[in-house]
């Protein structure tokens, strides 16, 4: 047996995910790893805490990364906070929507679907009936920014409508953080995780997540534990907030936490609002490029997400083979449909580092290239 290292080909990531990662992040995740309780590792984490919490725009000492993808931090916020007394509001207008559910349903809690329409946002008004109708509603959760159709729901309204009806809520904000506005406190989300490897342009496998002092107070008064250990976020609050003596729970993955906290630098230095800025400016320049190709969105203009762009594939145009093109003679990659838009949308994303004049030029001309073909 003589298996060779594995080499893989430099891509250009413009897809639902991962997305580019700066060779920035990547030379982080090169330095050498040092222990996990290490004092000079236990101040970078200090550091990595005050980034997100710049990040997420909040001053909620429970701020974290858990170490696990997205769907880990998903699967936290609901089973640390939900229990089976609870009834769950869940909108759904995609696929991510349509895991909260499950979440909801596995921790045997009742959930009352809000169903919108793939590809548009969240409507507050159909929150708002459904929350008349549910009295005994205790949390609301909802995607920010779906991946699945490239909608952005307004969470500022839906955060309100939830507190008027004294619910909690839970926000969905993996494609969201670092590239659209998020404030969390000023909106008031009581739990909310994202992912390392979409507009944070890190490299998968972490989850930020940060939870309100009233979302941190049911967790430390659960009488019910959480059926989850290793997610159960009362066994590691010490270990971020500071209180007491670091202690080991499960061993940080060390190298991958250098990458988001130079991820984070990187967020800090260029601001928040002009990654933000930087998000519309680059899908703008995408859109008008895709419009002139003929090629038109999904979403009506006022719901897009800068950063995934859902785009109709044009009549007799074969999916597959545009895809395997970018890829083979341009090293590009973009996002196939997904649900109900399988087979009949692409996903392009400008995520991060990807979110820049070079991405959207090379992937104007490839695509006009594939479809000339
Ligand atoms: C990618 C994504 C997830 C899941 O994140 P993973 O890191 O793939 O587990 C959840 N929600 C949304 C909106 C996403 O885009």
């Amino acid at each position: 047996m003589s298996i060779q290292s594995f080499i893989p080909p430099q891509r250009t990531l413009m897809g639902p995910g991962p997305s580019d990662v700066s060779p920035r992040v990547l030379s982080a995740l090169a330095r050498p790893t040092v222990g996990h309780l290490d004092p000079t590792f236990i101040g970078m984490m200090d550091e990595v805490k005050s980034l997100l919490q710049y990040a997420f725009q909040t001053k909620n000492t429970y701020t974290m990364a858990i170490s696990a993808p997205g769907s880990a931090g998903m699967e936290a916020c609901f089973v640390n906070l939900v229990t089976p007394n609870d009834t769950v509001v869940v909108c759904r207008n995609g696929v991510f929507g349509a895991r909260m559910i499950e979440n909801v349903e596995r921790i045997g809690a009742k959930v009352v679907v809000v169903d919108g329409t793939w590809g548009r946002a969240v409507d507050p008004q159909a929150l708002e009936d459904t929350l008349q109708q549910t009295p005994d509603a205790t949390f609301v959760a909802f995607v920010h920014a779906e991946t699945s159709t490239g909608a952005l729901s307004d969470a500022k309204t839906l955060c309100e409508i939830a507190r008027k009806h004294n619910c909690l809520t839970i926000v969905d904000a993996v494609t969201s953080l670092g590239g659209v506005e998020l404030r969390v406190d000023e909106w008031g989300i009581d739990a909310v995780y994202s992912g390392s490897q979409k507009c944070l342009s890190c490299v998968p496998g972490l989850s930020p997540v940060s939870f309100s002092d009233k979302a941190a107070e049911i967790i430390k008064n659960r009488e019910l534990p959480v059926q989850s250990w290793f997610l159960d976020q009362s066994l590691v609050m010490g270990y971020w907030s500071g209180e007491g003596k670091r202690s080991y729970h499960h061993t940080a993955p060390v190298n991958s936490l250098y990458a988001l906290h130079e991820s984070l630098v990187m967020l800090q230095n260029e601001g928040l609002e002009n990654s933000w800025a930087r998000h519309k400016a680059q899908h703008k320049k995408l859109a008008s490029g895709l419009e002139a190709l003929g090629i038109s969105f999904v979403v009506p203009e006022g719901e897009r997400l800068p950063q995934l762009n859902t785009v109709h594939i044009p009549e007799g145009v074969d999916d597959a083979k545009v895809r395997q093109f970018l890829l083979n003679e341009y090293n590009l990659e973009i996002g196939a449909g997904l649900g109900q838009f399988a087979g009949s949308a692409w996903r392009i994303g400008l995520m991060g580092y990807a979110a820049r004049n070079e991405n959207v030029l090379l992937c104007l001309a490839a695509l006009k290239e594939a479809l000339a073909q």
